[in-house]
């Protein structure tokens, strides 16, 4: 099929590089000129594994090609996917990006060769592709729907396993305006074997804020239950996990072996959700709710813990130094997660403000974030390019992602650069590390004891004669945060 992707971010780029692969012709139309020269040249704009090799293959075979110009890259094409921002606008989704791209496809409609699909992938709250975009459609093109098809088919994938997750998807959920629009999204997917899901549009746009919504639960669940194993001498966060994991209902057994769903990788206490997708996803779901006439406490409880989360980081690293004022601060990750360089709405950034309105002095590290990202985000006083110079003459480190480069870090030699080698963990990767003797470790979840006086260290893993195989609980202990 001849594909035009309009929006070339994390959805639309990925989706168009695995298209391509998947044999089809995509033309990916995107507004930014850095990020058409740079596709151009084979580079994605952002940190995403194995995307670029699927780029530079799509451009060598010409069956992938971004362009500024929307009108030729639509008249030869079977299917338009809207993959354009949504972000936030103080708790609404800003749908302006939504609405131009809709109506600049509307005015290519009466052009197109044949019949003509217009699937939108941004995310947006039910009744948006029906009502808001079907009608910009319309008005624009002066076609019926039926003239030309619509589908909401949302996206899954996340930053860090976007191509892994586009190429081998869960499911993929097609919502459609009527069933020849369904039929022309299925036949786009062909080459991918999983379940498809023909469903309505609202479904389909509320299946999306559904997998959010849940994965927000989930973490803000884990994060209260840490925050209350902080005020709870003697207790340990993830013990209790560990204990709610060998629930059968959690981590069933399988050929006589424990099977670890994915899901439980957001049982993992932290410091609250970010990105660009949970918040402003839960925040437009509440408020949906509310323009429906209904509550949503639960959700709203979501958003309280997640605000609380990052301060209580800072309020540990305040007590485990005495106060802020004049310290050097290292913070170690500054993205939402490990694995992208994502900026938007990080908690490790609410970390990096609060730190510093305490009156402490903040650099920061991230692997996976470039000089360019953090320069675009303002960071460029804070930045460093390496561990060693974050911690030089640090009194304290503050772990905010779970980027495995903490975890393996040789930390004997590395707390040598501090002053003090105190070890906030925002995310619990340290835990099972051989760190100095001289280091101060805080990791997040355990009751006021200081954990270095903690004996034994891990009471459930350490207490028992260990079998060849890592038990279930250890497999936990070994579960990276998902978010
Ligand atoms: P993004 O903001 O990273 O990228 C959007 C791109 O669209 C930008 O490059 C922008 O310049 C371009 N653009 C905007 N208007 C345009 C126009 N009229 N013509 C051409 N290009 C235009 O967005 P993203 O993170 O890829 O997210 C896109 C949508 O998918 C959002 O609704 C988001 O909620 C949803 N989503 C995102 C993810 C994720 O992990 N980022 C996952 C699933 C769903």
């Amino acid at each position: 099929m001849i594909v035009t992707i309009v929006g070339t971010g994390y959805v639309g780029l990925v989706t168009g590089a695995c298209l391509a692969s998947h044999g089809h012709t995509v033309r990916c139309v995107e507004v930014s000129e850095e990020r058409l020269r740079l596709i151009g040249a084979g580079k994605a704009p952002f940190y995403e594994p194995g995307l670029e090799d699927l780029l530079r293959e799509g451009l060598a075979s010409g069956r992938f090609s971004v362009t500024a110009d929307l009108a030729p890259a639509m008249k030869a094409s079977d299917v338009s996917l809207i993959a354009v921002g949504t972000p936030a606008k103080g708790e609404d989704p800003d749908l302006s990006y939504l609405e131009t791209a809709a109506r600049q496809i509307g005015g290519e409609l009466p052009a197109c060769a044949g019949y003509h699909v217009v699937v939108v992938k941004s995310t947006v709250v039910p009744g948006t592709t029906r009502n808001l975009v079907c009608q910009i459609l319309e008005s624009a093109s002066g076609l019926k729907l039926g003239e030309f098809g619509l589908s909401m088919n949302p996206e899954f994938l996340r930053e860090g396993s976007a191509v892994r997750d586009f190429m081998e998807p869960d499911r993929i959920v097609i919502g459609q305006a009527d069933s020849r629009s369904g039929d022309i999204v299925e036949a786009l997917y062909a080459g991918f074997h999983c379940e498809k899901l023909r469903v309505g549009l609202e479904e389909a746009e509320l299946t999306k804020y559904a997998s959010n919504a849940l994965l927000s639960v989930l973490i803000s669940f884990s994060n209260e239950l840490a925050s209350l194993c902080e005020a709870t001498p003697g207790a340990d966060v993830e013990t209790v996990m560990q204990c709610l994991y060998l629930d059968r209902r959690l981590s069933p057994e399988g050929d006589g072996a424990r099977v670890h769903p994915e899901i439980l990788s957001y049982l993992r206490a932290g410091i609250g959700f970010g990105g660009s997708c949970l918040p402003k996803d839960v925040n437009a779901l509440r408020v949906y709710g509310k323009r429906c006439g209904v509550a949503t406490p639960m959700l709203d409880a979501v958003v309280a813990t997640n605000t609380l989360r990052p301060a209580q980081v800072v309020d540990m690293a305040e007590a485990a130094l005495g106060g802020l004022s004049e310290k050097n601060i290292a913070l170690l990750g500054l993205a939402f997660k490990a694995g992208t360089d994502d900026l938007r709405s990080s908690p490790a950034l609410s970390i990096l403000q609060a730190l510093g309105s305490r009156g402490a002095r903040v650099r920061a590290y991230d692997p996976c974030v470039g000089p360019e990202a953090a320069g675009k985000a303002g960071l460029n006083g804070f930045y460093r390019e390496s561990l060693e110079s974050a911690l030089s003459d640090a009194d304290a480190a503050v772990v905010t992602t779970a980027d495995p480069a903490f975890r393996d870090a040789d930390w004997a030699r590395l707390a040598a650069y501090m002053r003090t080698p105190v070890l906030i963990d925002g995310r619990n990767v340290l835990r099972h590390v051989r760190l100095p003797e001289t280091a101060r470790y805080y990791p997040i979840g355990v009751g006021q004891t200081p954990w270095s006086a903690r004996v034994p260290l891990d009471p459930l893993l350490a207490h028992r004669d260990r079998p060849a195989r890592p038990s279930a609980a250890e497999e936990f202990a070994a579960l990276p945060g998902a978010n």
